[in-house]
């Protein structure tokens, strides 16, 4: 059974269905674009056949290309890809002109795109080679093309397709943002042409193709006179919309993703020439970004490891542990975001703390959110009754009774907590798995005051809860499957992407952050620029530079974390030189942005206007200041050092959770797909000597750890060596 077939009715309407038997969702492989192909030229040469409809026999359309066949066909190198990409832009341009006479433009057959539900990427681009698009009116369908976000643009001719359409600047969201729209908005956005009642779909395909004209079936850049919308780059309009675009684009992504610079070169090129030269010049760009290894650790790591992760890639054999019903105590910031999380999730909640004053505050962050929501036409009334029924907030801890998973997100203390899990274990059946949300504190020593440690886990949310989509699960020593498996089902009621990682001081992600915010002080601390510091980390593709993170944590956090850390490592300790002023931050009294003064400046209504001149008073700058690859080596290198050590202490256990949890949990530079994924680009040798470069220049916390320099010298990568599967633990 081929993923398209054909049938064609009395009236001559041939009907080409989609229908990918092995998946739920139709992705596109390049055996079915053959088909699709073949079926249209039988189609088009079927002096029977009137017109055409392409539907899927699935109650959406199409999910995309399948990511796994565009990751195979960079294998076959620059040339294969070019060839492969045209050979698609033949079919889709063939589809397009339908037979018609080049010269009269007459005698094409209609075709029709009849989208039942979510239409992405060339899920899209199919159907806007078609003549017309009719969806069903699904609330539940997404229409776009997303392939921006895993660092590819839509190379089947949607971006030549859907400018020349909308214009650049009515596309640019589309094309440059990846956004979705329901049928309806797309509809509006000029995307599609006509949205139906579901069961009127085929039915009204059918009328339009037994009804269109020689003139419905020509697009417009192939008509006579055509003109790009807003203007092509020549025109005084167009000028401005793509000088505009470049420095948007420029502005958000500081040029290290080569997509989006790809994407604007071939809409504005593409809109210097004619029509089949543009996509020409679409593949050639289309090309470049698959052959830049940016593109494949994106896609690897931000589509295809993490939904594996989703998944549960890493989730031991056990029966399904979906929570019924969940307890959260301790109210305050995190507890009242995991509460709402759930509850928008469809999970009862009971959420504890020690006053009903707190509980109740706890509970209306969820009613500010879903209220934000309705603000914005995305929450009915009754969704929001709805969620904020699934909440009790109370201080009574019988209340727990039934509840099948705890979280606990009070005060940072261990003696708070012990107290919180004697109390809750004391309230709820023996089978109940317990989670603490500590963002410190081994999850080891705080099992040590349960009576069911294998039932006590770390479940590690990150700040703002709802925004925030990584969840990091922590396995003590004595934590058993179990428990994985309940919070690897929990994380995928709420949506988020899970990693496992195994107890250590602040686990994976905080361990790799904090060095990434103390060399940043540490910069600061030796008279370095602090706006070299920040320029430097954002022109690397850090969404926040270390001193505007730590600034947003709070300063008396870091402090908080310092002294914690210092008392625990004694004389090892190695960080003075950053408490020096983080400490002298605090004593200043400028805590960073809760308290509208840190390392930068803030208006009163906490806008933030610039780093902080007392800085320079106190730090005064080095004459000679490091070249900005200097200081982005040291913010890389703070960071990929200790992932690289949490892999080699076993602290991670699959380096596909270590690339996916550090974009997710602290956005680390996204276009090099994690830091193994960046340096598997750069090569280990290479790393190992920029390491012994910094080693040398300032200090032992940048030698290379002896698994890097191994794989240096066999000239190994990290995923040649652990490959897509877990790593040797
Ligand atoms: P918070 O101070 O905002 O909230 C703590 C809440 O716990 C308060 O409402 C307090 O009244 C309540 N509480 C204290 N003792 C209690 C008790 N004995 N019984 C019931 N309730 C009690 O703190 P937070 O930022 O939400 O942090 C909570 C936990 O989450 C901490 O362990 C923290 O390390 C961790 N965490 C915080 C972040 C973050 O960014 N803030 C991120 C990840 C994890």
């Amino acid at each position: 059974m081929t993923d398209f077939t054909m049938t064609t009715d009395a009236d001559g309407v041939a009907t080409i269905t989609w229908d990918v038997q092995s998946k739920s969702m139709n992705v596109m492989s390049t055996e079915a674009f053959l088909a699709l192909n073949g079926l249209i030229d039988q189609a088009l040469a079927d002096a029977a056949v009137k017109g055409i409809i392409i539907t899927s026999g699935k109650k959406d359309f199409a999910g995309g290309m399948d990511l796994n066949v565009i990751a195979q066909m960079r294998a076959g190198g620059a040339q294969a890809i070019f060839d492969g990409v045209m050979q698609m832009h033949h079919v889709l341009r063939k589809i397009e002109r339908a037979g018609m006479d080049p010269k009269t433009l007459k005698g094409a057959k209609p075709i029709v795109a009849a989208l039942p539900g979510t239409a992405l990427g060339i899920g899209l681009e199919l159907p806007l080679s078609c003549h017309r698009i009719i969806a069903a009116d699904n609330p539940k369908a997404k229409i776009g093309l997303p392939e921006i976000m895993v660092g590819i643009f839509p190379g089947a001719g949607g971006t030549t397709r859907l400018s020349r359409k909308l214009g650049a600047m009515m596309a640019a969201p589309f094309l440059l943002e990846g956004k979705l729209s329901s049928p309806k908005e797309a509809k509006g956005a000029g995307l599609i042409d006509e949205v139906v009642a579901p069961e009127d779909l085929l039915k009204r395909a059918k009328e339009w193709v037994l009804s269109a004209t020689d003139a419905d079936l020509v697009k417009p850049w192939d008509q006579k006179g055509y003109k790009f919308p807003g203007g092509a780059p020549y025109h005084p309009a167009g000028y401005m919309t793509f000088v505009g675009a470049s420095a948007m684009v420029h502005g958000k992504t500081m040029g290290v993703y080569p997509a989006a610079k790809a994407l604007l070169a071939a809409v504005y090129e593409g809109a210097l020439v004619p029509f089949d030269t543009a996509l020409k010049i679409e593949a050639r760009h289309f090309t470049s970004v698959l052959m830049n290894p940016s593109s494949s650790a994106m896609i690897r790591s931000l589509f295809i490891n993490k939904e594996a992760l989703e998944k549960g890639a890493n989730r031991p054999a056990a029966a399904d542990q979906s929570v019924k019903k969940l307890g959260v105590i301790g109210a305050g910031m995190m507890g009242a975001g995991i509460a709402y999380v759930s509850a928008n999730a469809g999970i009862e909640v009971v959420l504890i703390d020690a006053s009903q004053e707190a509980a109740d505050r706890g509970k209306a962050h969820s009613e500010g959110i879903l209220d934000k929501g309705m603000k914005r036409g995305k929450v009915t009334a009754e969704k929001k009754a709805e969620v904020l029924g699934r909440i009790t907030a109370t201080t009574d801890y019988a209340a727990l009774a039934g509840v099948d998973l705890v979280v606990e997100a009070v005060f940072e203390d261990p003696k708070i907590k012990a107290d919180v899990t004697h109390k809750v274990e004391a309230a709820v059946s023996a089978d109940c798995i317990y989670a603490t949300n500590t963002s410190t504190l081994p999850i080891t020593g705080l099992a040590a005051a349960s009576k069911r440690p294998e039932q006590f886990i770390g479940i590690h949310f990150f700040s703002p809860v709802d925004k925030m989509m990584l969840v990091e699960i922590i396995r003590g020593k004595a934590t058993g499957d179990k428990a994985v498996a309940k919070a690897l089902d929990f994380v995928r009621q709420i949506r988020k992407t899970p990693i496992v990682v195994n107890d250590a001081r602040f686990f994976y992600a905080n361990r790799c952050i904090i060095p990434y915010i103390n060399e940043g002080i540490r910069m600061v601390a030796e008279g370095v620029e602090p706006a070299l510091v920040e320029n430097a980390a954002k022109l690397v593709g850090m969404p926040l530079g270390p001193l505007q993170l730590v600034d947003e944590t709070s300063i008396d956090l870091g402090v908080k974390i310092a002294k914690a850390t210092k008392a625990a490592m004694g004389k090892d300790y190695p960080d003075e030189a950053v408490d020096h002023v983080l400490f002298w931050m605090a004593d200043q009294g400028r805590l960073g942005k809760k308290g509208n003064a840190g390392f930068y400046a803030y208006s009163d209504k906490g806008e933030r206007l610039g780093l902080w001149e007392g800085l320079d008073h106190k730090y005064p700058l080095d004459k000679v200041q490091p070249s900005l690859t200097d200081v982005q080596h040291r913010l890389l290198f703070a960071q990929v050092l200790e992932a690289v050590r949490a892999l080699e202490e076993g602290v991670l256990t699959d380096i596909r959770e270590g690339d996916v949890g550090a974009i997710l949990g602290w956005g680390f530079a996204p276009w090099s797909g994690g830091p193994f994924s960046w340096l598997d680009i750069i090569g280990a040798a290479r790393a190992v000597e920029i390491c012994r470069g910094l080693t040398a220049q300032f200090g032992p916390r940048f030698h290379a750890p002896a698994l890097l320099r191994e794989m240096a010298e066999k000239g190994e990568t990290f995923y040649g060596r652990f490959g897509d599967e877990k790593a040797a633990a």
